[in-house]
């Protein structure tokens, strides 16, 4: 694993859009439907949007019915850290970027086989190469 990221707020604020702010660091969640990928098909790997960590690939990521991008497994076992999330009276996974600690989304046990895992992504999280980028750049 890759050295951890630490920046102030402040400068975490002034690299991002406020949205994107609100949502990986400080725990928002973006509305459904209004994400930019939840109906993404394209082939590639989804980078942490604060610190381009690879976390998933397109090959986990299927139709939740959510209109969050939701994946059933991350890109390896552990890229996608999770911790206990008791906030809004809930009992919940929360997902969180292993290096820099953005705020991802959700894990939850109602996803397909094999894993049984539904992690439940904001958009506003991530950030998509497609996978014909990452062969032209080489
Ligand atoms: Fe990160």
């Amino acid at each position: 694993m890759s050295d951890r990221i630490e920046k102030s707020d402040a400068e975490w604020r002034s690299e991002m859009s406020p949205e994107q702010y609100r949502i990986t660091r400080q725990k928002g969640t973006e509305r459904a439907f209004t994400g930019a990928y939840w109906d993404n098909h394209a082939r590639g790997t989804y980078l942490c949007a604060c610190c381009g960590l690879p976390l998933f690939s397109s090959e986990t990521k299927y139709e939740s019915g959510s209109e969050w991008p939701s994946f059933w497994a991350p890109i390896a076992p552990d890229a996608v850290a999770t911790v206990s999330d008791r906030s809004h009276f809930m009992q919940r996974t929360e997902a969180l970027c292993p290096r820099c600690a953005a705020h991802l989304g959700h894990v939850f046990d109602d996803g397909p086989r094999p894993t049984g895992l539904r992690f439940c992504m904001n958009s506003a999280s991530l950030r998509f190469e497609p996978a014909g980028d990452e062969e032209a750049s080489k």
